[in-house]
């Protein structure tokens, strides 16, 4: 640990909370350096959505912009608004693009929209006509995941309509989203880029976007003029396929609020589920489901106390959970000191797997009650 850290951690901020989120923003720039070396040819942008996956939207977009990323995606208008607040400069896209009400506030905070329908089209269009200029927009093509994006049927009316349902529109993008990019032995990745392209013989020429973190690994076919990184950024890893090739970004740390010693026949927590076999010490951690740590891991997490495994044993609280440290020296753990639940030794997508869950959850689960501190910013 940095002495920097260690300081951070013993201030009298960190004093008043049972856990703390560091992040760590040069990881977080030298990840999304490293994606968008990857992709050359194209305009490495930045997914913010969920509040930064956890880590604070505008903190993240921050440190990113001056790390030269300009066009950063959030899912609504309302995380749009604050990201666009702090830098006004930047391309802030709303994915879930412009429903019914919202044109005049996205039109004037100048944000853009990411359409999904020939029917959301035809709304920005109108808008744009009323204020009788042309509005920005991305337009996002479904190619196979059936969530958003203009389906096939309304893509047709698009293609052999494209001049006049476009007129009013600045297009700055064509967009479609990758199903299994995570999975290369799926060759449901290539039928989408070959429908994307089927797509976009038929449209007027404007700049493609693609991939998501894990496509921009299948390669420069997938990478088109814009490239939409989120998980990577944030260190997990992006490709399961391979050794994780991200910098860990964020490290949690519990505080450990009391240690008493247990025998047979003690049980600990919540339904006394687990029963102590042997003579031991348990100690109390300030975190807990309501901070997102996951109530599927009673009895299978692990933490760390200075460096040793302490596992998680008995349920999970709402801001507590219960750890066995008989197994870490007793000078080395202390009432007050921190223990590690997540960061470069304890590592997010394996987290996930034992708590059954994926890394994008139990990232974007960080409590809102996390004390965070940024640093290398
Ligand atoms: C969330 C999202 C991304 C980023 O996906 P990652 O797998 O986190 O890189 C990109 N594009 C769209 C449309 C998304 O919804």
């Amino acid at each position: 640990m940095t002495s920097e850290l260690a300081g951070l951690l013993n201030s009298p901020e960190a004093a008043r909370v049972g856990a703390v989120l560091v992040i760590d923003l040069a990881a977080l720039t030298a990840n999304w350096r490293q994606i968008a070396a990857l992709a050359p040819g194209a305009e490495c942008a930045a997914v913010v959505k969920a509040n930064g996956y956890g880590l604070g939207d505008v903190a993240v977009a921050s440190a990113l912009w001056k790390a030269g990323a300009r066009s950063f995606f959030v899912a609504d208008i309302e995380a749009g608004v604050r990201v666009k607040a702090a830098l006004p400069q930047s391309r802030t896209l709303v994915l879930h693009g412009v429903p019914t009400g919202t044109e005049a506030e996205l039109a004037a905070r100048d944000l853009i929209p990411v359409l999904s329908s020939l029917g959301e089209i035809e709304r920005w269009g109108a808008y744009a006509r009323r204020l009788d200029r042309k509005l920005p927009a991305f337009i996002h093509i479904d190619t196979g995941m059936n969530r958003l994006g203009l389906p096939p049927s309304e893509l047709d009316r698009l293609c052999n309509d494209a001049v006049s349902i476009l007129d009013s529109m600045d297009l700055l993008a064509w967009m479609s989203h990758l199903a299994c990019a995570d999975d290369p032995s799926n060759p449901f990745t290539a039928e989408q880029l070959r429908r994307l392209r089927t797509a976009l013989v038929r449209l007027p020429r404007a700049p493609v976007s693609l991939s998501n973190s894990a496509g921009i690994f299948h390669g420069a076919d997938y990478h088109f003029n814009l490239v939409r990184p989120g998980i990577a950024l944030y260190g997990a890893n992006p490709a399961p396929w391979l050794p994780n090739p991200m910098r860990p970004v964020i490290r949690l740390l519990a505080r450990i609020l009391q240690i008493r010693d247990v025998a047979p026949p003690d049980t600990v927590g919540y339904d006394a589920t687990h029963r102590i076999t042997a003579p031991g010490q348990v100690a109390a951690l300030g975190m807990g489901y309501a901070d997102g740590y996951p109530w599927s891991l009673a009895s299978k997490g692990v933490a760390l106390v200075a460096g040793y495994p302490a596992p998680v044993i008995g349920r999970i609280s709402m801001d507590l959970l219960t750890v066995d440290v008989s197994g870490v020296p007793a000078h080395l753990r202390r009432v007050g000191d921190w223990a590690d639940i997540l960061g470069p030794h304890r590592d997010i997508d394996q987290f996930a797997k034992e708590a059954g869950t994926i890394g994008y959850e139990v990232l974007t689960r960080l409590g809102s009650r996390y004390h965070r501190i940024y640093i290398n910013g």
